[in-house]
């Protein structure tokens, strides 16, 4: 599915990196692997690493177009078949990439089930990363349509919201990028509430940037009653 979008980012790389592309990654063991499912991105974070790095050092995550749900779950069976071969039992694949994975919302969910029927186990988590808030300008007005992402097979939600309040996400995430979304920093909570109430198991994710705290952090998860995760700049 394509989707036209009036701003969109690809990042300050593009264009500038030809070696080959990986639709499949790691970045921490062989229990983890990550789908790269789109480069595009309605945000221009401030934090970006896609304008400074062609993919952490190992892979290249640059994609000269989105890679079709064929092309994503014939590199998923690859790899996955490698891993099984050594014996390992993968135990998280991540729907995430070098841009917003929500933007293929109707693509995600084949490629959940396709995952799902290979694997037999049941405890694999399959999550994706969203700034969350696109969902409802791309994808529907309302929170309804989130449980077809569960149903598919998707278990979690890594909400990517790095602020505390309108003003910071602003400036952090820059949603629409040139002309800001001023609805987005509430948009991306009102998707995780919609998650959660669709039975995914949601984590807000904040980068420790600026005068963020632990404290602050822990508190604002507790009062959307979601866990939190808050990561060094370039973990
Ligand atoms: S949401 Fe992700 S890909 Fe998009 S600009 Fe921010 S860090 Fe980059």
């Amino acid at each position: 599915m394509s989707i036209n979008l009036p701003q969109i980012n690809y990042g300050k790389l593009k264009g500038r990196v030809e070696d080959e592309q990986n639709i499949v990654y790691y970045r921490r063991g062989l229990e983890e692997l990550s789908l790269n499912v789109t480069n595009a991105c309605p945000n221009a974070c401030a934090f970006c690493i896609r304008d400074r790095d062609q993919g952490w050092g190992v892979s290249n995550l640059y994609l000269s177009r989105d890679p079709s749900v064929e092309e994503i779950m014939q590199a998923y069976d690859e790899e996955s078949e490698k891993i099984l071969a050594l014996g390992v039992d993968l135990k998280k694949i991540k729907i995430c990439g070098y841009g917003e994975p929500i933007l293929r919302f109707e693509d995600l969910k084949p490629i959940a089930r396709h995952i799902r029927e290979r694997d037999s186990n049941d405890n694999l988590e399959i999550q994706v990363t969203t700034t969350g808030w696109p969902y409802f300008r791309f994808i529907s007005p309302n929170a309804r349509r989130i449980s077809e992402l569960k149903e598919a097979g998707v278990s979690h939600i890594y909400l990517s919201v790095n602020a505390l309040d309108k003003k910071n996400y602003d400036k952090l995430v820059k949603p629409g990028i040139n002309e800001i979304d001023n609805d987005a920093f509430s948009d991306a909570l009102n998707f995780g509430e919609g998650a959660k109430k669709a039975g995914l198991d949601v984590t807000l994710g904040f980068i420790r940037l600026g005068k963020i705290t632990d404290e602050e952090v822990k508190s604002f998860a507790e009062r959307y009653g979601m866990k939190y995760r808050l990561r060094d700049f370039e973990e």
